[in-house]
């Protein structure tokens, strides 16, 4: 007998249940990546995450290979194809990992009912795409925790399952038709220094991370120029590595730093049961009804070209433009500016992020925003991160600031974070523009608009 295992977020051979059950209840298996026409119809196939995704698909098929077997690649409507292949191999099983938002819920549906009509069962199997699944913890008098702290509470006493060992055998059906892997050739628009994606990458990455990163975790996750975060958010993402075993491993090398990571986690966690509680936060305010945003296109346009006057901000926003990737600190501080200090629509920002971001999550993407323009889970969705104060604590000598704005480059030390301080003849030598809003006038502008007062 054949099943089909049907490959979504989770590109990879190790620490997979899908994979696993499928061989073990057959004979053969058909490992199947569709790339869904739906995805691209609506807008989330960017050049970024296209490239990222050919690497991973190339080193999925590669990983395969190494075991017997390959990857069956199809295009088009994702249920039919499914159930063509299924219908070609004369399989009797689909196994797929659980996902939540509403776009894989519909998904999971329509291939459910599409393959009973043809009797064969659908399997969805959790803990692949997140740790601790959506329902897995829930709240006494709710559909899901709103609070991050009670959340983690209850995450953290959770026992995982063990990781699983990668397949040894891979035995796929002869004669199954597939398409050219993709690659990255002929993709234009790539940020200049995006990262290399696929499962051996994730792992090396992961390895160097435990071995020479996690231990400082805790002290330098928000150090601008450091860069020293653990950069495994396209991997998450792509699902190239498993959360169960990133926490596994993690929580084996212990430690303060390992700690906050695993904190991190399950901040992915805590914004995937809110999306699946309410799919709706992908585009809607999730909490405060806000409907005062401006309509700003100017400052808009500075923003998204890192040109606002604020070296930090167009630091960060430089960053994504040619990393497809941003610093934590660098996003909760572009947020700000844009939700609060500028007062535009989250919207407008996230889906800029999307378009760029070569991790560009619907859950992680659109509810982070949410949190940041106090329409979310924050418990103080009036805070507002003042860009000045932010860049001395964060980048204190103002090395992130010069490696991304090379107009800044000969300003020495923390003043460059305030270009408009610089006198005379230094501040004339300077190619770099005005700030575009004056800040305290951007928080009375929100604070005014939050209490709704004209
Ligand atoms: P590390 O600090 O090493 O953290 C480890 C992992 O924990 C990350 O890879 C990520 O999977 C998870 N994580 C860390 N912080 C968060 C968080 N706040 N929320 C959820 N998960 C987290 N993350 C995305 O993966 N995709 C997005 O589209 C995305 N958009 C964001 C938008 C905004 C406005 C903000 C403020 C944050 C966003 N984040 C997003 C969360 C976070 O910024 C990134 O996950 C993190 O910067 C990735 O870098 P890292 O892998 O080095 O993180």
């Amino acid at each position: 007998n054949v099943s089909v295992v049907l490959f979504t977020s989770d590109l990879r051979v190790h620490d997979h249940p899908p994979l696993r059950a499928a061989l073990d209840g057959a004979r053969e298996v058909v490992p199947l990546f569709v790339r869904d026409r739906a995805v691209a119809d609506a807008g989330f196939a960017v050049p970024n995450r296209l490239a990222f995704l050919a690497d991973c698909l190339r080193d999925l098929d590669s990983g395969l290979r190494e075991r017997g077997g390959r990857l069956v690649v199809r295009s088009g409507d994702v249920v039919r194809e499914v159930c063509k292949v299924a219908a070609e191999t004369d399989a009797d099983e689909v196994h797929v990992a659980a996902d939540v938002s509403g776009y894989a819920r519909r998904r999971e549906e329509r291939l459910r009912h599409a393959l009973e009509a043809e009797g064969v069962r659908l399997h969805v199997h959790d803990t692949v795409v997140g740790a601790v699944d959506p329902g897995a913890v829930s709240p006494a008098s709710s559909d899901h925790f709103a609070v991050f702290t009670p959340y983690f509470g209850h995450w953290s006493r959770q026992r995982l399952r063990d990781p699983l060992a990668a397949p040894r055998t891979v035995r796929v059906p002869d004669g199954v038709g597939s398409e050219e892997l993709p690659t990255r050739d002929g993709l234009s628009g790539l940020s200049p220094g995006l990262a290399a994606g696929g499962e051996t990458a994730g792992r090396a990455r992961f390895a160097a991370w435990l071995r020479s990163g996690i231990a400082a975790y805790e002290d330098r996750h928000d150090d601008l120029a450091g860069d020293a975060t653990s950069r495994l958010s396209p991997h998450l993402h792509f699902g190239t590595l498993s959360p169960v075993e990133l926490v596994h491993r993690a929580r084996r090398a212990g430690g303060p730093g390992a700690e906050a990571f695993v904190r991190q986690l399950a901040w992915r966690d805590f914004h995937r049961q809110v999306l699946a509680a309410r799919p709706a936060a992908a585009t809607e305010d999730y909490r405060a009804k806000h409907d005062r945003w401006r309509s700003a296109p100017e400052e808009v346009r500075a923003w998204r070209e890192g040109r606002t006057g604020y070296p930090v901000v167009d630091a960060a926003m430089r960053q994504l433009l040619h990393e497809g990737w941003m610093h934590n600190r660098g996003r909760l501080l572009v947020a700000s500016f844009l939700t609060k200090t500028l007062y535009v629509d989250w919207r407008v920002g996230a889906r800029h992020f999307l378009d760029l971001l070569v991790d560009g999550d619907v859950a992680n993407n659109q509810l982070n925003w949410q949190w940041m323009a106090g329409t979310g889970t924050d418990t103080r969705p009036n805070r507002i991160l003042n860009p000045v104060t932010q860049a001395k604590r964060y980048d204190p000598d103002g090395a992130y600031v010069r490696r991304w704005v090379p107009e800044l480059a000969d300003v020495a030390g923390p003043a460059v974070h305030e270009p408009w301080k610089l006198q005379g003849l230094d501040r004339a030598a300077l190619d770099y523009p005005d700030p575009i809003v004056d800040l305290a006038e951007g928080r009375e502008r929100f604070l005014r608009g939050r209490t709704g007062t004209p």
